[in-house]
């Protein structure tokens, strides 16, 4: 199986222990299951890794723009893991989640001054300022309130980390952060650690997500240390924090790769070490962000066939009950998923088909080219690893209301998200 926390038995595929098709009847569809254990195991693999090989002074950061509501808060929180926000949005939902603010990393390429005020009024430890004009948004409302405001400039090192352009974000022509490269950080720097409401503690960058090629982080990080050797031996600045971003690769179907993320974080550690040994610096506390690899093989979507169109001497087509309103990343990036009939694991793959969405779209696609068994009406649907941006990125297209949350633990089932209603899709409209 794609993950360990999917079994078959008796032929029908159990997810966390639970058999999917009986939470889709007691819950309905489409449906978000997500396992709450394989989300903390993957917070521990993180931060055990981390405080191994980089010390108790490395912090995991998970990114919440991949999965964001309060009970993720809550279970990242209690396993001791900082956050990424970058939004008022997830800010709010942090601070009702009552997760500990100052372990909250504020990013974005475009925060307003309603955004920044808001961040310092919930107690948001770092920003991490993305461009010079926000720096100064930051410091005339730090400034106003009559704070001091801890932050991370984000400085783009130029690496083309092999993966799809639009989430590849640390090239030199990124529209996230200060180029490196062009001489501009150093400009950055210099602005920052002239104003008096801003304390510089360090710096980002993140050089792309669905990272598997092995030496991308290496690249940047003898980017980032040879850049934080040239402020240290021009300025004397020491750099406290080295935030190296988020990105490590899943794997969303049988036939891709695995990331070892333990190994790959001992060896970016023996590199940096070295490195920094050599460049003379102090060893910064280093951080990394992932988002995707904390949730996404704790997620599986469950939808109810609609339709079974064959159109002969062409294709097939099943129709599910939900679609790029739950799940957009095969219309946004041709996303991979590996797809399931739930009910029937054992059955012959005898229908060639796409599994597409009941949205207005004809990229309305969740995965083309699929064998499953013989379907119809009303048989159940499964799609592996939609923890990550697929909630998050859920959408209102065909007034479609969200799908609820239903999280998985070894002590029960409990939902962390409710099933939107009609009227709360209309409650704004006068
Ligand atoms: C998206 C993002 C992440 C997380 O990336 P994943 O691929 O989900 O691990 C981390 N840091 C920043 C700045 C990001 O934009």
């Amino acid at each position: 199986m794609i993950a360990t926390n999917l079994k078959i038995r008796d032929g029908v595929l159990e997810f966390a222990g639970y058999s999917t098709p009986a939470l889709a009847k007691k819950y309905g569809t489409p449906l978000y299951l997500m396992d709450e254990q394989r989300i903390r195991d993957n917070c521990r693999m993180y931060q055990t890794a981390m405080n191994e090989f980089f010390g108790e002074h490395a912090l995991t950061l998970y990114a919440s723009k991949a999965a964001s509501f309060k009970r993720i808060y809550e279970i990242v929180g209690s396993e001791g893991l900082g956050i990424d926000v970058v939004s008022s949005g997830e800010i709010h939902t942090a601070v009702k989640a009552c997760f500990p603010m100052e372990k909250a990393f504020f990013h974005g390429n475009n925060k307003t001054d309603a955004d920044i005020a808001f961040a310092m009024e919930s107690g948001v430890g770092y920003f991490v300022v993305d461009n010079v004009e926000e720096l100064y948004a930051i410091e005339h409302i730090a400034e106003r309130k009559g704070i001091v405001q801890r932050c991370l400039l984000r400085v783009t090192p130029g690496i083309d980390p092999h993966t799809y352009d639009a989430v590849a974000t640390g090239k030199v022509d990124s529209k996230f952060g200060v180029a490196i490269g062009t001489g501009q950080a150093e400009e950055f720097y210099n602005y920052a650690a002239a104003l008096p409401h801003l304390q510089l503690e360090g710096l980002h960058c993140h050089v792309g997500s669905m990272v598997f090629d092995e030496d991308v982080y290496e690249r940047a990080a003898q980017i980032m240390l040879e850049f934080i050797a040239l402020l240290h031996q021009k300025y004397g600045f020491e750099t406290k924090i080295l935030d190296l971003g988020g990105g490590y690769g899943v794997r969303y179907r049988e036939s891709e790769g695995v990331v070892d993320i333990p190994y790959r974080i001992s060896a970016l550690a023996d590199f940096m070490k070295d490195l920094a040994a050599k460049l003379e610096v102090p060893f910064p506390a280093v951080m990394l962000e992932p988002g995707r690899s904390i949730v996404a093989d704790a997620g599986l979507t469950m939808y109810t066939v609609g339709s079974v169109k064959r159109i002969k001497g062409y294709k097939n087509y099943v129709s599910v009950d939900g679609g790029m309103t739950d799940n957009p990343r095969y219309a946004l990036y041709k996303s991979n998923y590996t797809v399931f009939a739930p009910e029937r694991m054992e059955a012959p793959p005898t229908l060639h088909c796409d599994v597409v969405g009941r949205c207005c779209e004809s990229d309305d696609i969740i995965q083309p080219d699929v064998w499953l068994p013989e379907l119809r009406r009303g048989d159940l649907l499964a799609v592996a690893t939609t923890g990550a941006y697929n909630y998050a990125m859920a959408s209102h297209y065909n007034r479609i209301p969200n799908a609820s949350i239903i999280m998985l633990s070894p002590k029960g089932t409990s939902i962390a998200v409710k099933r939107e209603t009609l009227d709360q899709m209309i409650k704004n409209d006068v």
